[in-house]
């Protein structure tokens, strides 16, 4: 049990850097959390610390109503946000936020991004939805996760007036689903800035995705 922490307290530190890395994150702004298998123990990012004084000394861990349980540092401020959501979707075992600016231009908008790339309809399956405007620190983030990504094929939306949220069955999962939502919300801008987009046909998006989640890749 303490060995399954001390990995999953190793990876969320390191994979915080591929925020940074692929230019998601501003200062302090955004995180990552991971459930430690077979526990109901998160462990996420402590509140306010810059990225490269991240360890996985540093991370901080709470159980699923967001008490924490171990740790020097107080968590990150979305940690309630966190929690709703590992407690109401059984298997997400990643969660990632940013306000990654492409992304949460959309987002600023209020506007969900339209399936207008192969690599959209590959990775999200449709259009990349947005959700309501809510206040953060507690649960009401979370709150409009859940109902926005249950039964979603998209493992990425926008949050209105606020930036992105990413889930997977795995930190890296979800980090993947925000460097791709950033990509995917650049491209589409740029297009758009072009001249008119055309949404793919719902029977391409269908079989691009099953293409990509089935066949693509090594197995
Ligand atoms: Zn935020």
């Amino acid at each position: 049990m303490s060995a399954a922490l001390d990995e999953i307290r190793r990876t969320v530190s390191g994979l915080h850097q591929e925020l940074v890395r692929n230019r998601l994150v501003a200062w302090t702004s955004g995180n990552l959390s991971a459930r430690v298998p077979g526990t109901d123990l998160v462990v996420i990012k402590p509140s306010g610390v810059a990225f490269d004084e991240l360890t996985p000394e540093t991370m901080v861990v709470v159980d699923l109503d967001a008490n924490v349980v171990e740790g020097e540092y107080a968590p990150s401020s979305d940690t309630a946000t966190h929690c709703f959501i590992y407690r109401a979707m059984d298997d997400v075992g990643g969660i990632a936020h940013t306000h990654s600016p492409y992304a949460t231009a959309w987002a600023a908008r209020g506007e969900e991004i339209p399936c207008v790339l192969t690599a959209m309809a590959d990775e999200f399956g449709g259009p990349i939805p947005v959700g309501p405007f809510a206040l953060i620190g507690g649960e009401e983030i979370g709150q409009v996760v859940v109902e926005t990504l249950s039964g979603h094929r998209s493992p990425a939306m926008l949050l209105r007036s606020h930036g992105v949220v990413g889930i997977g069955p795995s930190a890296r999962a979800a980090i993947k689903a925000v460097v791709m939502c950033e990509d995917v919300a650049r491209t589409v801008h740029l297009a758009r800035a072009l001249g008119d987009v055309t949404p793919l046909e719902p029977g391409a998006v269908d079989s691009l995705y099953d293409r990509y989640q089935n066949v693509y890749g090594q197995h």
